[in-house]
């Protein structure tokens, strides 16, 4: 049974900006997703709107639905969405900069009340990511870039999510840093997590998930195999480059 189904969602801004049109994916228990896009494609507006959080960003779900776990969400408050089991890594560096890197992890983990639960998160984050560990006690702005969207992950993880989203985590960084990466969101999903990934870098997210979509000005133009995808001569042509 498919964890987390998208099925002909529209998303508009206001009356005049339709973000998503018709958009139908679906994230199998265990997968690891990738969704592909430029910029402006609508990927930020669909992991929204599986955040929960549309409204504050001034768009709203005009039709279709999204199901999780066979429970629609489709107009659920972003902690409720939260509560079953959605966690969103935000993009890139946006964490508690003036907080310490412990401090930042603590905060994930606020709804989880169970404490070996807790400790089970915080023990794989410290796995996952030593730094984050050997620099707990540092301001989480003196780290680098590359750390921050670990912490970004991390702080995500804490928070014991079914199914994990990732937005761009390889925006801005090095192509060393980007491996890095791809290999923890490998890492990540052999511990069970489900993950939706959402990203420009088409090389990245095809090197770590199953399957993909691709969005095109709001709709999903192309979907696949990651394996199909990487040989498809649009993709290779938009989105991979060709030598
Ligand atoms: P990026 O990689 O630049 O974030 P994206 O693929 O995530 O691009 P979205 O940010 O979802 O794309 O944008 C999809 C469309 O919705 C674009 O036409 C964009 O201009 C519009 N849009 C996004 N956010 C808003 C907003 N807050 N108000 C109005 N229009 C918006």
């Amino acid at each position: 049974m498919p964890t987390l189904t998208v099925r002909e969602l529209q998303v508009s801004y206001g009356r005049a900006i339709t973000a998503l049109r018709n958009v139908s994916l679906e994230v199998p228990a265990g997968a690891v997703v990738a969704v592909l896009g430029s910029n402006g494609a609508g990927k930020t507006t669909l992991l929204r709107a599986i955040s929960g959080v549309l409204a504050e960003h001034g768009a709203a779900a005009d039709r279709g639905e999204i199901v999780f776990d066979g429970r629609p969400i489709t107009r659920r408050s972003a902690a409720a969405i939260v509560a079953v089991g959605i966690v969103q890594a935000p993009e890139g560096r946006r964490i508690f900069e003036r907080l310490t890197v412990g401090e930042n992890l603590r905060i994930g983990s606020f709804g989880v009340h169970d404490a070996a639960a807790n400790r089970r998160a915080r023990r794989f984050v410290c796995e996952l990511f030593p730094i984050l560990h050997d620099r707990r006690d540092e301001r989480a702005g003196l780290l680098s870039g590359g750390q921050q969207q670990m912490l970004a992950i991390g702080r995500a993880l804490m928070a014991d999510p079914r199914l994990l989203l990732l937005d761009e985590p390889s925006l801005g960084l090095a192509p060393q840093v980007v491996g890095q990466i791809a290999q923890v969101i490998t890492e990540i999903n052999a511990r069970g997590t489900t993950i939706l990934v959402v990203e420009q870098n088409a090389a990245m997210a095809l090197s770590v998930a199953a399957h993909a979509f691709v969005l095109t000005t709001g709709e999903v133009s192309l979907s696949g195999p990651a394996g199909v995808l990487a040989a498809d001569d649009t993709v290779r042509d938009l989105y991979l480059g060709r030598d």
